[in-house]
């Protein structure tokens, strides 16, 4: 059986006494190694489930583990070396003047020698594919690239899970596909588990599981190619199923092609 890395029970969490309830009574796992994307419309708690999953916000109601500890004040900061992320704006996750000197910087606070730095900048930089760039500037670096070299920065820390919480949402579709692939290769190479957080559900075709979340609870949990089959219910909570997975099914329907492979 999957291990459990991430497990959520009966999380209930709003922004004030007065707010309303933003995420209401969530339950879902994610085990080790797994792959799992989260998808909603703009508004329907996902941000808000990537905090709570590195305490940078409590639940008012319910539990969350990590690695099987609760998450709450006395842990967190262990807490946070299991749980890297990686966010929406490229331009606001960049510290050195450098690329290797801004991979360096998350590691200089946990006092990993050296040589062990200068290695892990290598297998992080070489990971993302960003190995040629270790001295440029990152200003000089495109969105896609930015936010490679801001997935090594976290991939230097070894954590236990990558969250990119809208990661490739400013990017153009160049950059896009970019950040999928590279997300692709590094869930391959390394033991880590994955969460991809996004509005568009062109992103979920590569995850092990989809969780959808509407108006704060979680609406459906699934592999991709099932949540696909539920074109008008996902209409209905906001989200465009690709043109891609309509094509497929509108060709497997008339016998002209039989395609599975490219949806989980
Ligand atoms: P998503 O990531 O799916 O767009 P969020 O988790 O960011 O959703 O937001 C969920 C709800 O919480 C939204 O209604 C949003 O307006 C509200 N919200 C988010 N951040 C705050 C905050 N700091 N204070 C009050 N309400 C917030």
């Amino acid at each position: 059986m999957r291990e459990n890395l991430i497990e959520f029970r009966n999380v209930s969490f709003r922004y004030g006494e007065e707010e309303p309830w933003v995420l209401k009574n969530c339950s879902f796992n994610i085990f080790k190694d797994e792959w799992v994307a989260i998808i909603g419309h703009n508004g329907s708690g996902k941000s808000t489930i990537a905090k709570l999953m590195n305490g940078l916000l409590f639940p008012q109601e319910g539990e969350i583990y990590i690695n099987g500890q609760l998450v709450n004040e006395d842990t967190i900061w262990e807490i946070r070396k299991e749980v890297g992320m990686v966010f929406q704006n490229p331009d606001n996750q960049f510290v050195g003047t450098t690329v290797q000197d801004d991979v360096a910087f998350g590691m200089e606070n946990r006092g990993i020698a050296r040589e062990e730095m200068i290695k892990r900048i290598d297998e992080s930089l070489t990971a993302v594919g960003m190995q040629d760039y270790r001295l440029t500037e990152p200003h000089r670096l495109s969105g896609g690239q930015k936010q490679r070299v801001a997935i090594a920065s976290v991939l230097a820390i070894s954590p236990e899970v990558l969250i990119l919480d809208e990661a490739t949402a400013m990017l153009d579709p160049k950059g896009r596909l970019e950040i999928m692939s590279t997300v692709a290769n590094v869930q391959e190479q390394k033991e880590l588990s994955l969460i991809t957080i996004t509005h568009d559900l062109r992103e979920v075709v590569q995850a092990e599981r989809v969780i959808v979340m509407n108006e704060g609870v979680i609406w459906d949990e699934a592999k991709p190619r099932e949540i696909f089959t539920k074109k008008d219910g996902l209409r209905k909570i906001g989200l465009d199923v690709p043109f891609i997975a309509i094509l497929a099914e509108e060709l497997n329907k008339t016998g002209m092609a039989i395609i599975n492979e490219p949806l989980n």
